[in-house]
């Protein structure tokens, strides 16, 4: 377990020398952090350090936050199982969603995302463990999916993101990271769509997915500290 938070700075500094170690392009990953759960403040406090970019997982609790929150610059993901009945709050309040999984939602978001915005950034979902999962599409379905979104007026297509459980050394973690990246390739190759997002790696295996061609680390509880069990606002 991550238990103790660690300042933005060393994380940045890790993940350069990450970046290094493993003969990664400078500056080709960005942090996500995840702040569900964690207060305005603690958010408040990673912009005044520089983090623009910050993910949710539950849309009320978000919402919330992002009506709160005097900052306007923040670009806000959303990571968190999507409900059909959620969907125009997620396409009103978000500029990123990476959790697409299903043709459904991605026609929902794009119908209720007002024309006057920026597209919505979204990722597909991809379920890449072999343990029974309930998020995430499965690897055939992903270019079907691909195509679709490619197709729909107010949404980007960016990118692939996975949340595999987390394999116990590192190098089976990056095995793992290692065949999503080479699945993320030959789907772009087959599909001819571009893609510049692979949102993969965690506090505990980020690591391991910036050796593995990550290219967005998405951080709680390493830059936080643990959650609470339930969310809390203010
Ligand atoms: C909570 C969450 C994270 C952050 O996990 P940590 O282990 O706390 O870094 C990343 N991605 C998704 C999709 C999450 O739900």
């Amino acid at each position: 377990m991550v238990s103790i938070a660690m300042s933005l700075a060393e994380l940045l500094e890790n993940i350069r020398r990450a970046e290094q170690e493993f003969q990664r392009t400078p500056n080709s990953v960005m942090c996500l952090a995840v702040s569900k759960t964690h207060t305005i403040k603690a958010i408040e406090s990673l912009y005044e350090q520089g983090q623009r970019h910050f993910g949710e997982n539950y849309v009320q609790e978000a919402v919330d936050k992002i009506s709160h929150c005097d900052k306007k610059d923040l670009i806000w993901h959303f990571i968190g199982h999507i409900q059909s009945n959620k969907t125009a709050l997620i396409a009103q309040h978000f500029d990123w969603v990476q959790s697409l999984d299903r043709e459904k939602i991605a026609q929902r978001l794009s119908e209720q995302r007002s024309a006057d915005k920026p597209p919505l950034q979204v990722c597909i979902q991809v379920n890449i463990s072999t343990e029974a999962q309930k998020s995430g599409v499965m690897l055939d379905e992903v270019e079907p999916l691909m195509k679709l979104i490619d197709k729909l007026p107010n949404l980007q297509l960016r990118g692939l993101m996975a949340l595999p459980l987390l394999k116990p050394d590192f190098a089976q973690q990056r095995q793992l990271f290692a065949e999503f990246y080479q699945f993320y390739q030959h789907v772009q190759r087959n599909t001819a769509i571009e893609l510049d997002t692979l949102s993969m790696g965690m506090s505990q295996d980020y690591r391991a997915a910036i050796a593995a061609g990550s290219t967005m680390i998405r951080i709680g509880t390493a830059l936080f500290g643990p959650r609470a069990s339930s969310a809390v606002i203010k």
